[in-house]
């Protein structure tokens, strides 16, 4: 890392001349798969990194927006994060255990727990996934397709959850399978509030309630087609799908329609999770309870982790139904653990909603005065830019295309200036970010500095941009 302090990191190095990764990034797109993701948009060979700052192969330094898909809470390489691993890695404990109890494992469950709502800390089980978000996800399926014996599920337009759908169909164990309930494709889908692209055409709270209430109706309908349903799936803001939070009351009512229809509802956290919306969990915001949450990302303090955690009740899976050989990775466990306690020692949820709300509030000014910014939205430290088409007509509600283009340049010219950003949503036209929750105010304001000066440049040099 250069001699100039993280919290100023800038660019450095001339972008125009040949640099140290470039033999690296030739190799990578010669030998690695078509299916590779970040790395193409991101043309960035990271050698070090503390904080929020990247130092790539070539020198040069980038304020890191994209934190690792949302993983990185205290951004990278943490001294509190370091300092756990190290002290697993001293301590002589095995690194492979299965899913075999140790100290590091108990000290995870007890720091996890601490944190969950009290009813699901009091009366809820655990269980260690494999490493993978996806895996967790497959896990909450599996679990209420037992535990209710239904084999349908319900999930929303918008909606990510991981890549993983297809393994369990596709495995020949027939006792395996019989989890499935033959269910591989069962899932409806239902309108989730996004209140710049309302299904509807009317958008705020009565956009939200007329998508409850097609949700309670379609599920009240004998001949609405459902399959009877194991659980209902949902973020309480979606990441990939464009970072669009639910209102609270619509997630209250979700709360009460499943409870009423004696559907499990399980809330995936993988991204939410661990102080990034402003409250240490997505949610404590509108108070529900889930009865089972999908944990990853964060909660592994930068090294793969991934768990449910649920009520007790619905605990009727047999010994071995979703087995693993990562499940019990004991450096993730402990910069897990440290990465839960620094966060809610130092209540980094409320740094969070402070900081994201400032974001918020300064980059609505900026889309005062950039009508290719359709909309920007989130909660706490999960931000999103909707880029449109500013030139095009409006729908009736008011909605400008999506621009897919324009966001690729906007992350494309922020990348020139030191930052990395990630695009998700629709057509892959919203800007995201998802800084560390330890950003600084200075940081931030480079970010937004940054980040304006790259919607600027990516807008001027849009086809049909003024001269
Ligand atoms: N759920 C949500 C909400 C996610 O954002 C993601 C990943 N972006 C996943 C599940 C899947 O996690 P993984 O990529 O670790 O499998």
């Amino acid at each position: 890392m250069s001699s100039a302090p993280e919290h100023l990191a800038a660019p450095v190095g001339d972008r125009d001349e040949p640099t140290a990764g470039e033999g690296i990034l030739r190799r990578q797109a010669q030998r690695e798969s078509a299916a590779r993701t970040y790395a193409r948009s991101l043309p960035v060979v990271p050698v070090r990194a503390r904080g929020m700052t990247v130092e790539g192969a070539d020198g040069r330094r980038y304020l890191d927006c994209l934190s690792g898909a949302g993983t990185l809470a205290l951004g990278h390489n943490h001294p509190v994060v370091l300092e756990a691993i190290r002290g697993v890695l001293d301590s002589g404990a095995p690194l492979h255990v299965l899913d075999l109890a140790t100290p590091v494992k108990d000290a995870f469950t007890t720091a996890l727990f601490e944190t969950l709502p009290s009813a699901l800390a009091e009366h809820g089980r655990i269980q260690f996934c494999g490493p993978a978000g996806t895996d967790a996800v497959e896990a909450a399926i599996k679990l209420t397709r037992t535990a209710t014996g239904r084999g349908g599920l319900l999930a929303f337009s918008g909606a990510y959850h991981g890549m993983t759908a297809a393994a369990l169909a596709a495995t020949g164990d027939t006792a395996a399978r019989a989890a499935l309930h033959g269910a591989e494709a069962q899932v409806t889908r239902l309108p989730f509030p996004y209140d710049y692209r309302c299904p509807f055409g009317i958008g705020g709270e009565r956009g939200a309630e007329l998508a409850a209430r097609w949700t309670a109706h379609l599920l009240d309908d004998p001949k609405g087609g459902v399959q009877p349903p194991a659980g209902m799936l949902l973020e309480a803001v979606q990441g990939e799908g464009g970072v669009i939070p639910a209102p609270d009351g619509w997630l209250r009512r979700m709360r009460t329609i499943t409870a009423d229809r004696d559907i499990p509802l399980i809330v995936d956290e993988v991204q939410t999770g661990v102080g990034r919306t402003g409250t240490f969990w997505a949610v404590e915001r509108s108070g529900i309870v889930p009865d089972v949450m999908v944990l990853s990302k964060a909660i592994g303090g930068s090294l793969p982790l991934a768990v449910i955690v649920y009520r007790e009740e619905l605990d009727g899976w047999l010994p071995g139904a979703h087995a693993g050989t990562f499940r019990g990775n004991q450096l993730a466990m402990a910069a897990g653990a440290a990465t839960l306690r620094f966060v809610r020692g130092n209540a980094l949820h409320e740094r969070a909603e402070t900081i994201g709300s400032r974001m918020l509030g300064l980059l609505r000014g900026l889309a005062a005065h950039h009508p290719c910014i359709g909309d920007v939205r989130g909660r706490g430290l999960m931000i999103g830019v909707e880029m449109v088409d500013a030139g095009a007509e409006a729908d009736d509600h008011g909605a400008l295309p999506a621009a897919p283009h324009l966001a690729a340049r906007v992350q494309r010219e922020a990348l020139h200036r030191g930052l990395i950003v990630e695009l998700g949503g629709r057509y892959g036209s919203v800007v995201r970010l998802l800084p560390p929750l330890t950003i600084t105010d200075e940081q931030a304001e480079a970010v937004l500095e940054r980040l304006a000066a790259a919607i600027e440049a990516a807008d001027a040099a849009a086809p049909g941009a003024a001269a």
